[in-house]
């Protein structure tokens, strides 16, 4: 297992390869325990805890009891239980109840990420960020018992007003290929819909990409919901794109997006659990995204770097996906922050290492034009 920090919260260290909670509402506690010791044993250290379902925040606790400090817990603001199912809402005395029913359900005095739960609109947005809900939040914060603040959302217009507010520390965002082409929409079921693919899309969204280097530039880390895409990006018959990824594809290209620290999987059991771990061992072949990309008839990536690391080896061993990453998040902030020149200074190679042999550029399937990128970069940062 491979670990990244929450800067904003202490350098908090949580693995890259996360638990949704889906797969674990209705198991009995003996399954439960099963799936949650097994995930600890492969090293996942990191869960989501959107439902306020009681029987799961039991057999949480139950799981977790012992070794609290080992877990990191996501625990939601707004989402609460009536009438024996889940309910967002934005009252705050039902909000306050259900939060404190979360840390006595799962035997915790505390929740490391206070997530409030699905912020999509405009007008919600600013229900939550002029009002009570993120009032409570600080509060919390305040009293020890969230470390980090978060919101989730499926919008990237929302979710960069809530990065831009310097009020959360944590974002949980629906992110796949698929998903990366589509416009900023408050209705999250555009997102599946099949008439959102029908016109040929080119590129990622840029609102999107601008939300990823947004985050990274803000230290606000990124924790990746519907990798799969609810599984439509698995079956070809289902994929928006009309062609299957793999498990490790999606893994991949949701860790290689800026500012993405965590892929919550929906695991239903031990096996899909132990599949997406064996991320680790897949190959590199296994995981490289690009070539279901660019195949694709209807929709076009071209001309932007995609991070997919193709193109490698390269002939002098500068990481281009690195380089072209790093060159990206100076681009769009018309500057070289101290923590990218630091991170492109670790690299072992560098751009002006570049001989043009321009072997990478026959093996870029996204037509990127590498050297001048290397040109550019080496420009940037001096060196
Ligand atoms: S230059 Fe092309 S092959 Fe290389 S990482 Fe970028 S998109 Fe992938
Ligand atoms: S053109 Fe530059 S970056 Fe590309 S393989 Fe050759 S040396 Fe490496």
């Amino acid at each position: 297992m491979k670990y990244r920090e929450i800067k904003r919260c202490n350098n908090l260290k949580v693995s890259e390869i996360a638990l949704g909670c889906e797969g674990f509402i209705g198991k009995d506690r003996k399954k439960f325990t099963e799936m949650f010791g097994r995930a600890l044993e492969l090293g996942i250290n990191f869960i989501d805890m959107y439902t306020p379902n009681p029987g799961f925040r039991e057999n949480l606790g139950a799981a977790i009891k012992g070794h609290r400090e080992q877990v990191i817990l996501q625990g939601h603001i707004c989402s609460v239980w009536e009438n024996g199912q889940y309910l967002r809402t934005r009252d705050i005395k039902k909000t306050k109840a259900a939060f404190e029913d979360q840390l006595k359900l799962t035997g915790t005095d505390y929740i490391d990420i206070g997530m409030i739960h699905y912020v999509d609109s405009e007008s919600d947005f600013n229900e939550v960020f002029n009002g009570e809900v993120i009032k409570y939040c600080m509060e919390l914060k305040e009293q020890g018992k969230i470390r980090a603040t978060g919101i989730s959302s499926h919008n990237p217009l929302v979710a960069k007003k809530a990065v831009e507010s310097g009020l959360v520390d944590v974002l949980m965002f629906s992110v796949n290929a698929a998903y990366d082409m589509q416009p900023a929409s408050e209705d999250v079921n555009a997102l599946f819909a099949p008439e959102s693919y029908a016109g040929g899309l080119v590129n990622m969204n840029p609102d999107r990409k601008e939300l990823y280097e947004l985050c990274e530039k803000e230290n606000v880390a990124i924790d990746v919901m519907k990798a799969f895409g609810g599984g439509d990006m698995l079956n070809a018959g289902l994929s928006p794109f009309g062609t299957s990824f793999n498990e490790y594809q999606c893994i991949e290209y949701c860790l290689t997006r800026p500012g993405v620290v965590s892929v919550m999987a929906g695991c239903r059991s031990v096996e899909e659990i132990e599949k997406a771990v064996s991320y680790y061992g897949a190959s590199r072949e296994e995981r490289d995204y690009s070539l279901v990309l660019s195949g694709m008839k209807k929709f076009k990536f071209h001309g932007n770097c995609m991070y997919c690391g193709h193109c490698a080896p390269c002939s002098v061993g500068i990481n281009v996906a690195d380089v072209n990453k790093y060159l990206n998040l100076c681009l769009a902030q018309e500057e070289v922050p101290e923590t990218v020149a630091e991170h492109y200074k670790l690299l072992a190679h560098h751009a002006s290492e570049c001989i043009e042999c321009k072997k990478c550029e026959s093996n870029c399937p996204f037509g990127v034009e590498i050297v001048n990128k290397m040109k550019k970069a080496a420009e940037v940062f001096g060196y």
